[in-house]
């Protein structure tokens, strides 16, 4: 297949780089001239079992020849197999199945509110998010991203989310109104650049919330499912949501989101016609994403994910010491990992491109590593030494 050129049958919504990929294998991509790329991009955090994984496979397939869709008007036994496993694995009561973060994000927005109209008993509800945020594309998310640039060819915006510093409680607490109903986070906030809440602020943040009667909302669509080497971010940094939302992991590369929630939340959350969602939680998603929460919610997966975040962690920090490469900073938890750089990120992801080496900007001057889950010792100390190729080939 030829490289997409200009004019585009796509609008214009990314700007990706010049390349097709046709195949992958583990965390190996191959372009449609056969290079081969070693893909530290995941898809965008997606692809935890990297490419072609025989599980995801089997699963996919075996249930592809059963059944496809029946809608949200028939249960299904995928369905309510990963509702169970999910829920049980989290610590939740219930789950609310769709096919994307930001649709994952809108539900906990409406229940969110919901909830809220029965403990504070107010209809002009505040969600309190923080700067640097980053929820999703619809409006309902979108309004909850504090990114003026990406709010101003929409508006209006939808009302009722106040913007905080980050690891700030001062300002959380004065943020807090009879009209507060939720404090929403990225428990590792990602396409903000890779930062970690500290644990400090953290216990503070959670105990304002129950002083407060405040729904916690955990956003975990790009942190969740074993990124940190724990299956959620939260139980890395110990925070304890009441609302969590999961998506581009979950599935492994299979479009699925979810909402999930403790008692305390669904026993005032949606009653039948207030949300819904007509593929959300398809047999083919949920058979799917079950075989990805049962291999990576295991005390081996997830130790194996620590180790290799570990090794990656301090290739890069080593990679700090030599001043002429411009690492400015190392930062995030297990494979969610980021790079402060000199070097702007866009001609930097280009040359990490030209080593074979894909990986993700996250603003000017951030580099995110975010491999599949899988990945081996000897595939972090390639990716090291392209990365270092690729620094290298900026500075001369
Ligand atoms: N929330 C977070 C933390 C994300 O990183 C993203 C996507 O990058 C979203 C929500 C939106 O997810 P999606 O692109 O699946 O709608």
């Amino acid at each position: 297949m030829p490289h997409v050129t200009s004019p585009s049958p796509l609008m214009a919504t990314y700007a990706p780089a010049a390349l097709t990929l046709a195949r992958g294998q583990g965390c190996w991509v191959w372009d449609a001239n056969d290079k081969a790329y070693l893909d530290f991009a995941a898809g965008i955090a997606v692809n935890t079992l990297g490419h072609a994984h025989p599980a995801l496979v089997k699963a996919l397939t075996e249930q592809a020849q059963q059944l496809w869709h029946t809608s949200n008007l028939y249960h299904t036994g995928p369905q309510l197999a990963l509702a169970k496993a999910l829920t049980q694995a989290t610590g939740m009561h219930q789950a609310f199945f769709c096919n994307s973060g930001t649709e994952a994000n809108e539900a906990a927005i409406k229940l969110v509110r919901k909830v809220g109209q029965h403990r504070q008993g107010t209809t002009t509800p505040h969600i309190i998010v923080f700067e640097g945020a980053f929820h999703g594309r619809t409006l309902g998310s979108l309004a909850a991203t504090p990114k003026p640039a990406f709010h101003a060819p929409f508006v209006p915006m939808l009302q009722g989310f106040v913007t905080v510093p980050r690891n700030n409680l001062g300002a959380l607490q004065a943020a807090i109104t009879p009209h507060t109903v939720g404090v929403w986070l990225e428990p590792v906030q990602g396409e903000g650049g890779i930062h970690p809440f500290e644990p400090a602020f953290l216990k503070g943040l959670q105990a304002l919330c129950h002083q407060h009667q405040l729904v916690l909302m955990a956003d975990e669509v790009q942190c969740g499912m074993g990124r940190t080497g724990h299956l959620l971010a939260s139980e890395a940094l110990n925070l304890k949501p009441d609302v969590i939302t999961l998506a581009k992991g979950l599935g492994g590369g299979f479009p699925i989101g979810a909402l999930l929630a403790t008692e305390a939340i669904t026993q005032h959350g949606f009653a039948p016609g207030d949300h819904g969602c007509t593929f959300g939680g398809n047999p083919l998603a949920c058979s799917v994403a079950h075989t990805v929460l049962t291999t990576v919610n295991t005390p081996a997966f997830l130790e194996a994910v620590q180790q290799r975040g570990r090794q990656l962690r301090e290739g890069l920090e080593a990679l700090a010491t030599q001043k002429a490469l411009g690492i400015e900073q190392v930062r995030g938890l297990g494979l969610m990992l980021g790079v402060q750089t000199q070097a702007p990120s866009g001609a930097l992801t280009q040359a990490c491109l030209q080593q074979g080496l894909l990986v993700v900007g996250a603003g000017p001057q951030v580099i995110r590593f975010l491999p599949p889950l899988t990945v081996n010792e000897d595939e972090v100390a390639q990716a090291l030494r392209r990365f270092e190729a690729a620094l290298a080939s900026l500075t001369v």
